[in-house]
C-alpha cells in the first residue's frame, strides 16, 4: 500500500463521492478493532504482489520470491472473508470483495513446480520439486549423492581386491582415481589403468570409475539447463494470470491503505471530517499531525480555524518568531489535504468545503544552480499562486516579502493581500503568516480580511509563547526573547533590549558599541589564532612531559597578558 498511499497524497480528490466512499471504508475498519488488527497481521505477510508478478513476466524473479507470492495468494481469501463479515451491507465493501478473484490455481501451479523452501538460485539443483521430472532427479542424484555412490564403489573394490587401504580420491588434473599403496600393487586387478605414480602409492582408474566421473561432471551442466528451462516454462505459463494478480494486488493495496489510515486514526484520536457545499473551512481543535507526534503526549496546543470566502477570506497572522505561525498555517493545509484523500484528521470536528487547489509559499530556499536567489524563488512562487488560484483554492503564504529590504517586502506583501481580496477570480481562502505588523491594518479597509495572532504570556521580561491562535494583531515580535532562548550571550541580549527601547522611543542611540561592552571583542579572535599557531608548531613526539607542562604554563601566561592589554585598550 505504500505506493498507493503516496499516490493518494500526491493526488488528493476533488470528487466528493469518491472521498465519501473512502471515508465509509475507513469507518468500517475504524469501528472493528479486532478484525482490523487481524487484517493488518495478514497483510504484513503479503509481499509487493504487483512488483513480483512483473518480475515473473520479465523473467527476473528468484525462487524465494515466487514461492512467497504463491503463499501470499493463499491467505488472500482470509482477508476477503473478514471484510465481508465486517461490512456485509456496505456497497463499497461488496465492490472490493467482488474484485478479489480466486488465485488458487496460480498458487497451485507455482507450488507444483517449485520446492516450498527452495535453496539458492535457479540452476543450482535445489529449486524444482522432487518427482516432477525423472531425468532431473537422476542427474541431481549424481551431484548430491555422488559421495555415497563413490563410497559404495570403494567398499566393493576393497572387498573384491582384498586391499584394505584402497581409497578413492579426486584432483583437478586426473579426476577420480583409486589410490593403492606400493606394498599392495601386486593385488591390483588387471582392469585397473595407471594414471599417476607417487613416492609411496600408485593411482588408477577403471572404466566404471571413469563412467561415473563423466556423469558427475556433466550432471551439473545438465541440472543447470534442465532446472532453468523448467523454471522459465513456469514463468511463461504464469503470464496468463498477470491481469488477475494485478487486479487483486490493487485491491489488497487499497485495503492496506484504508485499514492503516483507520489504525492511525484510532491510535491518534482522529475524527472524520464532513464536507459542505459552502466555500469554507471550519475546523475545531485541529492539531498538526507531525509536530504533535514529535512532542510528549498532550503537549501540542490544538487550534481552531474558521475561513470562509464571504466573511473571513484572508487571515493575517502575526506573532513572535517561534510561536507557531508556520505550524498553524501548514496544519490547516495538511488537514485539508488529508480530508481530501478521504482520511480522518487530527481535530475535534471539521467541516470543509472542497478545495480545488492548494498553494503554499513557505520556507526560504534558493535555487542558485538555476540562477535564482532566495527572493527570486519567493517571488516566482508567489507569482504562480496569484496566476493560478481560484475562488475555490486554499493558499498559505508564510512570510512573503521577507527576502528583501523592509519597505520593498512590506509593499509587496500588502499588494499581494489586496490583490487576493479585491480580484473576484482570485478570491481564494488565504492564510498569511507575517512578521510585518504593518499588514495588520489591512483589516481596517479590506472587508474579508481578519487579524489573528499567537497568544503570548508576558510577565516583566519573561515571555511564554502559548501557541494559541486568538483574534487580533500582535503588538511585538519578541525577537530578542527568541535570541535569548537560542543562547545568545547575556551582553548581547541586554544590549539588544537597550537598543530596542531607543528605537521604540525613536531616540538617538544613547550608548555606543565600545563603551557598552567595555572591551574589544575582536581581541578574542586574535588570541585564538595565536594559541592555535603555537600549539600546531609543537611536535608531541619530540617533547618531554616536563617541556609540555612548561609550554602550557607559558601559553597561559602570554594569553593572560593579551587579555589584560585588550581590556585596557
Ligand atoms: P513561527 O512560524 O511562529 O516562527 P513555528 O510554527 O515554526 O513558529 O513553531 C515553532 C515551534 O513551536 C515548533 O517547532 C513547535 O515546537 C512549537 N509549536 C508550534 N505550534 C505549536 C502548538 N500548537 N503547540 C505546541 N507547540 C507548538
Amino acid at each position: 500500500g505504500a505506493r498507493l498511499l503516496r499516490n493518494w497524497i500526491s493526488k488528493p480528490l476533488a470528487d466528493l463521492k469518491i472521498i465519501q466512499d473512502r471515508q465509509e471504508l475507513i469507518k468500517i475498519f475504524f469501528n472493528n478493532n479486532l478484525k482490523r488488527r487481524e487484517i493488518r497481521s495478514i497483510l504484513s505477510s503479503i509481499p509487493d504482489m504487483e512488483r513480483l508478478i512483473h518480475r515473473i513476466i520479465t523473467n527476473r524473479i528468484n525462487p524465494k520470491e515466487i514461492v512467497a507470492l504463491a503463499f501470499a495468494v493463499k491467505v488472500i481469501p482470509n482477508i476477503r472473508k473478514i471484510i465481508q463479515e465486517i461490512g456485509q451491507d456496505l456497497p463499497q465493501i461488496k465492490d472490493l470483495s467482488n474484485q478479489i478473484i480466486d488465485l488458487n490455481d496460480f498458487s497451485k501451479k507455482i507450488l507444483s513446480v517449485v520446492e516450498e523452501e527452495p535453496i539458492g538460485l535457479v540452476g543450482g539443483g535445489k529449486i524444482i520439486k522432487k518427482g516432477l521430472n525423472k531425468e532431473l532427479d537422476i542427474q541431481r542424484g549424481y551431484i548430491f549423492e555422488s559421495r555415497e555412490k563413490l563410497a559404495s564403489i570403494e567398499r566393493n573394490m576393497k572387498e573384491k581386491t582384498g586391499i584394505n587401504n584402497l581409497k578413492i580420491g579426486f584432483n583437478k588434473i586426473f579426476g577420480y582415481y583409486f589410490e593403492v599403496s606400493k606394498s599392495h600393487i601386486d593385488q591390483v586387478p588387471e582392469d585397473f589403468h595407471r594414471k599417476q605414480t607417487l613416492v609411496n602409492a600408485e593411482r588408477y582408474t577403471t572404466s566404471q570409475l571413469k563412467n561415473l566421473e563423466f556423469k558427475i561432471i556433466n550432471a551439473r551442466d545438465k541440472v543447470s539447463s534442465m532446472e532453468t528451462e523448467l523454471f522459465n516454462e513456469l514463468c511463461v505459463s504464469l503470464s496468463e494470470y498477470q491481469n488477475d494478480v494485478v487486479q487483486v494486488a490493487k485491491i489488497i493495496s487499497q485495503i492496506d491503505v484504508l485499514s492503516n489510515l483507520s489504525e492511525i486514526s484510532v491510535e491518534n484520536n482522529y475524527t472524520c471530517p464532513t464536507f459542505t457545499k459552502e466555500n469554507k473551512i471550519d475546523i475545531k481543535a485541529g492539531r498538526h499531525p507531525v509536530i504533535e507526534k514529535s512532542m510528549p503526549f498532550g503537549k501540542f496546543i490544538p487550534n481552531d480555524i474558521d475561513l470562509s470566502n464571504d466573511k473571513r477570506q484572508i487571515l493575517v497572522i502575526t506573532g513572535p518568531n517561534m510561536s507557531g505561525k508556520s505550524t498553524y498555517i501548514r496544519q490547516v493545509a495538511m488537514l485539508t489535504l488529508m480530508a481530501q484523500i478521504g482520511c480522518f484528521i487530527p481535530a475535534e470536528k471539521a467541516e470543509i468545503g472542497l478545495v480545488d487547489q492548494l498553494f503554499t509559499r513557505a520556507g526560504l530556499s534558493d535555487d542558485i544552480g538555476a540562477g535564482r536567489s532566495t527572493f527570486m524563488v519567493e517571488m516566482v512562487e508567489t507569482a504562480n499562486v496569484l496566476r493560478r488560484a481560484t475562488s475555490r483554492s486554499l493558499v498559505i503564504l508564510d512570510e512573503v516579502g521577507r527576502g528583501t529590504s523592509t519597505y520593498d517586502g512590506l509593499a509587496i506583501a500588502k499588494a499581494v493581500v489586496e490583490y487576493i481580496h479585491n480580484n473576484p477570480q482570485k478570491s481564494c481562502k488565504t492564510l498569511f503568516a507575517t512578521h510585518y505588523h504593518e499588514l495588520t491594518n489591512c483589516e481596517e479597509y479590506l472587508d474579508r480580511c481578519v487579524n489573528s495572532r499567537v497568544d503570548v504570556n508576558e510577565t516583566g521580561k519573561d515571555v511564554t509563547f502559548l501557541h494559541k491562535i486568538v483574534p487580533g494583531a500582535s503588538k511585538r515580535s519578541y525577537g530578542i526573547h527568541v535570541g535569548k532562548l537560542a543562547g545568545l550571550p547575556k551582553e548581547v541580549i541586554d544590549r539588544a533590549y537597550d537598543l530596542l527601547s531607543d528605537y521604540e522611543g525613536n531616540n538617538q542611540e544613547k550608548t555606543t558599541y565600545n563603551n557598552y561592552y567595555g572591551f574589544q571583542i575582536p581581541m578574542i579572535d586574535q588570541q585564538e589564532n595565536w594559541i592555535s599557531e603555537e600549539i600546531s608548531s609543537i611536535d608531541v613526539n619530540l617533547i618531554t612531559p616536563l617541556e609540555a607542562l612548561n609550554k602550557l604554563s607559558e601559553i597561559k601566561k602570554k594569553s593572560q597578558e593579551i587579555n589584560d592589554d585588550g581590556k585596557n585598550l
